[in-house]
């Protein structure tokens, strides 16, 4: 290695002209702003074009190119399709649509870009601080834990690590699972969200032992088969250790019975999660608070503040009633990570200390700057208006003699379908799938669908600040309007 040569050249990543950087910064900036402000001129969604797909297939880049080419290529070829999650007529899977002041904070985050993880910087103070905010709002004690993770999915498996971890006196941590002398059985009910399943394989729990009771006509856990279970597995020699309910299924947006299931895991001793990825919000709005109370009792509740408090992604969080069982269930104290008493390495005891990872970016700054910038009323306004909304678009659906809602709307998830007499289950399953591909192939509107029981369903998940009532309506004719021409096509076709 020619040193000599090496440093007689040094150079860096950032620019030569600053000002450049800050035209195209501006331009960024106004461009991004008029594509939020327009949104709704758009439509929910259009196939990425071959020639965007072709150039999103390029070879490991090897030459320079100027910021505003590559800046073009982005306008040309990624931002004219997005996943429409930010258009007012999305309603796919549970995705919120980001607000402003959050793209915002997005880049502040960036600019500093802390990772906070360890050490004695504002950042790290700014995750304590929405933490606690997190726990205010779920009605958890001054001395429960939690930590900001990149969503529902990382929130639940943290929970699950924690329950495990703190199981009797076994020393999971050293010995591994097979400490606890015998399996470990979970119980959820089976609706719950695959992320579970993926949290109990990666405990070393075994899928086998991930126990799915069955639900009742409201899609709410059955109490009678999961005491059953619960007893038959310890007739078997299992050790139950952990019940997950759910705030909000992923598929209808039932809520399991908590407190009753709080009484369960009192009884059985059994670690009480609560999956609530988006229902647990719904406890901020005065209908649902009662139902949703039990949360407060939960030993780890997992949420995601990117579904239903709207900021951009990532960011989801798990709170544990008992900080120290989840210090325990992840803490080590290497020789490059241990805190000092002044300096850059003073601070908060270091976050990789209460879960997984050691870097983590500053996501906590667009929860900080937006639940200051709205006050928490506004998000209980706004989440109360979305259950609002399902509740007229259930009413809308149920007035239409062709469309046929296929569950309860407890919150702000409906499931429906297209109906024609003349189709069997199986036909009225293709039939649906088809009207959804050309619902969304239309750009008008963007549900989702699911499987209830066998029949294919259009979900419409709510969680949009931008949705009107006027977007449902236009849902409803639309899908009105492309059945029936469907349903021509199809009669059309079998008779001729
Ligand atoms: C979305 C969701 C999850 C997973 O959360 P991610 O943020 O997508 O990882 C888990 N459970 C339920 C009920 C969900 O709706």
């Amino acid at each position: 290695m020619d040193i000599d040569a090496i440093l007689a050249d040094e150079r860096g990543l950032d620019p030569a002209d600053w000002e450049a950087t800050r035209r195209l910064g501006h331009q960024m900036l106004d461009d991004m702003i008029d594509y939020l402000s327009t949104v709704r001129e758009r439509p929910v969604w259009q196939a990425v074009t071959k020639e965007a797909k072709e150039h999103l297939d390029r070879e490991l880049p090897l030459q320079p190119l100027s910021a505003e080419a590559v800046y073009e290529n982005f306008k040309t070829h990624i931002l004219p399709f997005p996943k429409g999650n930010i258009h007012p007529r999305f309603w796919s899977w549970v995705e919120g649509g980001g607000t402003p002041l959050g793209v915002l904070a997005e880049l502040l985050a960036a600019a500093m870009n802390p990772n906070v993880s360890i050490g004695d910087h504002a950042a790290m103070y700014v995750d304590g601080q929405v933490i606690e905010w997190c726990k205010t709002m779920m009605g958890f004690p001054d001395n429960a834990g939690g930590i900001l993770l990149s969503g529902g999915t990382m929130a639940n498996i943290t929970a699950i690590q924690v329950a495990r971890n703190s199981f009797a006196d076994a020393d999971i941590r050293r010995e591994g699972v097979g400490a606890a002398g015998a399996p470990l059985t979970v119980y959820a009910s089976s609706e719950t969200h695959s992320c579970i399943h993926k949290a109990v394989e990666i405990a070393g729990l075994g899928r086998n032992h991930l126990r799915l009771i069955p639900v009742d006509e409201q899609y709410q856990i059955d109490l009678t088969m999961l005491q059953q279970q619960i007893d038959a597995d310890r007739a078997a020699g299992m050790l139950p250790f952990c019940l997950i309910a759910n705030a909000g299924t992923v598929n209808t947006g039932a809520i399991d019975p908590l407190d009753e299931l709080h009484r369960i895991c009192q009884q059985e001793s059994l670690w009480f999660h609560v999956d609530g990825a988006f229902g647990a919000l719904a406890k901020l709005v005065p209908e649902l608070s009662a139902e949703l109370q039990a949360i407060e009792k939960a030993d780890s509740v997992a949420f995601d503040l990117h579904k239903w408090m709207y900021l951009p992604y990532e960011v989801g969080c798990v709170l544990i009633r008992d900080v120290q069982l989840q210090r325990a269930a992840f803490a080590y104290q290497p020789d490059y990570l241990l805190s000092h008493e002044r300096g850059l390495a003073a601070g908060p005891d270091p976050i990789s200390n209460y879960g997984m990872e050691l870097s983590r970016g500053f996501k906590s700054l667009k929860v900080w700057m937006c639940l200051q910038q709205y006050g928490l009323p506004a998000f209980a306004r706004q989440i109360r208006q979305n259950i609002a909304q399902a509740r007229y678009l259930a009413d809308l659906i149920d007035a239409a003699p062709e469309l046929e809602r296929l569950a309860a709307v407890p919150m702000n998830i409906v499931c429906f379908r297209y109906r024609t007499k003349e189709m069997d289950e199986a036909t009225l399953n293709m039939f649906n799938k088809e009207l959804l591909m050309r619902l969304h192939e239309s750009g008008i509107a963007a549900p989702s669908y699911t499987l209830l029981r066998g029949r294919y369903a259009m979900r419409v998940a709510n969680t949009n600040h931008r949705s009107r009532k006027s977007d449902f309506d236009i849902l409803v004719d639309t899908v009105r309007r492309i059945g029936a021409g469907l349903a021509r096509e199809w009669s059309a076709q079998t008779s001729g």
